[in-house]
């Protein structure tokens, strides 16, 4: 049942903050729904929940048909710059900008909306060369070239990590993340947000990614079960 499920989640979420003396209220859950039926979004809508990722945009777009207004998306897949004006005008966020064509897209389509909207610059942390991100090393240098571009507001890093045989052997990837924010924001980035994001941790991770600092966690199988194929 998605609804149990949400507050099992609910409940493994306020226990990883617990443990590591944060707030479960600065943590957002989005529950991934790719690949799954609109039906199955809007059970979860019911019971509670409200942001959803999707990772395909036509897929959104069907969906968003169905669905009310105000359940919220997070775009978390691969972002074609041609589906930047889709992405713009159905997400609440995207949490995978990681090069300044795409952004530049975005941000022209969001002047016409005149619109703004909260974007994560998506970081390949473990340098995995089958990931998509900006490498670590080179993420100031995408930060300092999203600058001008005034309508997207930077909330912070998301990050996918490589496939690791048990989950603690994640838990470096996620504090790199947390390190690599820090840093940025020293640097100065991210001025003027009052709460940076850190979006990192799945299904099998999302307890020891809230220990190192996630505040927000991306839940596909755990709410939904296994994906169809
Ligand atoms: C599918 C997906 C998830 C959810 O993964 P689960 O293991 O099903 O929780 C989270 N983040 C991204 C980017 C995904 O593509």
């Amino acid at each position: 049942m998605i609804s149990t499920n949400l507050l099992k989640i609910q409940e493994q979420i306020q226990l990883a903050a617990r443990n590591s003396g944060r707030s479960a209220a600065e943590i957002k859950l989005v529950a991934v729904s790719k690949k799954f039926p609109h039906t199955a979004i809007l059970s979860a809508y019911k019971a509670g929940q409200q942001f959803f990722g999707e990772n395909y945009i036509q897929e959104l777009q069907q969906k968003r048909k169905e669905l009310p207004e105000n359940i919220h998306f997070h775009f978390i897949g691969h972002l074609q710059t041609n589906k930047a004006k889709i992405a713009a005008e159905s997400c609440s966020m995207i949490e995978t900008v990681d090069r300044v064509k795409l952004a530049t897209a975005l941000h022209k389509h969001l002047e016409k909306l005149d619109k703004n909207l909260d974007i994560l610059v998506q970081v390949n942390i473990g340098q995995d060369s089958n990931k998509s991100g900006v490498a670590p090393d080179r993420a100031a240098e995408l930060l300092e070239d999203l600058q001008p571009l005034s309508r997207l507001r930077i909330k912070g890093l998301m990050t996918i990590p490589p496939y690791e045989s048990s989950p603690e052997k994640t838990r470096p990837h996620f504090k790199n993340l947390r390190v690599l924010a820090d840093k940025l924001s020293a640097r100065g980035f991210f001025a003027g947000i009052e709460k940076i994001e850190l979006s990192m941790g799945m299904s099998g991770d999302f307890p020891i990614a809230i220990e190192e600092g996630a505040t927000i966690v991306r839940v596909g199988t755990a709410i939904f079960g296994n994906r169809p194929v």
